[in-house]
């Protein structure tokens, strides 16, 4: 029998969390043990930001290393696993707004360091969908929405991304904190996601403020819509790693199960 899955939005920081150990990382290992093994993994990850929606059906995809002047062990960690063609043309049925079938990409980091801590064997297929840049937040909600039935399937949906990204904001100095906005804004997205009132995080200007530093494009707050639409209000929620770092970086994560 399969499971229904949980859908989880992750705050995946830096790239260096693939080859660090720190609480953060050991959370994501604790939920992978935690939660029914997947037969698939659909990634929504902010590092595949496209004109258009696009969906990979590769059954083998490229490992794409998509980070810069960081250290050569970063670019040695090999993460391969399978990915999901049939279950690629079924999620692209699902959406009603036009997907094209793209292998361009391949599984970015966005997906690989996190997953390498969840699942380090590699052994479940992965496949990614892209996040339209020109679309509104209200269409990627829907599209969570239409996604959920994979969840009947065995699929694992990851968004990955962060709530708060803002690098050119990154202070070294702030090594545990955030910026008291940063904060702010983490805090009122995880209220109104308690609250179950997505309406306000689609609308995260609502927020005031806060949400003018928050990031500059919202290519890494985007994953969260996805898996909002793809939850169920009577799912369990665990919030966790809900904690910002640099100054304006967010790690918080969320589990509906
Ligand atoms: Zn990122």
């Amino acid at each position: 029998m399969t499971h229904k899955m949980p859908v989880l939005f992750v705050g995946h920081g830096s790239p260096m969390n693939a080859i660090e150990d720190n609480s953060f990382t050991r959370n994501w290992e604790k939920i992978a043990v935690k939660i029914p093994k997947p037969e698939a993994i659909l990634s929504v990850s902010a590092h595949w930001y496209t004109k258009g929606s696009k969906i990979m059906d590769s059954a083998s995809p490229r490992q794409i290393y998509d980070m810069y002047g960081f250290p050569d062990a970063l670019y040695k960690l090999i993460y391969a696993p399978a990915g999901a063609p049939l279950l690629a043309h079924q999620t692209k049925n699902l959406i009603s707004t036009e997907v094209q079938i793209d292998n361009s990409w391949g599984i970015d980091h966005g997906s690989w360091s996190v997953l390498c801590k969840m699942y380090p064997k590699a052994d479940i297929p992965v496949f990614q969908l892209s996040i339209d840049a020109h679309a509104d937040a209200a269409i990627h909600f829907k599209i969570g929405q239409e996604l959920a039935a994979l969840r009947e399937q065995g699929v694992l949906i990851l968004g990955s991304g962060n709530v708060v990204h803002n690098l050119a904001l990154i202070n070294w100095d702030m090594e545990d904190a955030g910026y008291s906005w940063a904060n702010e804004f983490d805090e009122y997205i995880k209220d109104k996601i308690n609250q179950r009132e997505y309406d306000d995080v689609i609308h995260y200007r609502n927020a005031g403020r806060s949400s003018a530093s928050a990031f500059v494009t919202p290519d890494h707050f985007y994953p969260l819509l996805y898996v909002l639409g793809a939850s169920e209000k009577d799912d369990k929620l665990t919030v966790f790693n809900d904690s910002c770092l640099l100054g304006s970086l967010s790690m918080t994560c969320y589990l509906f199960e």
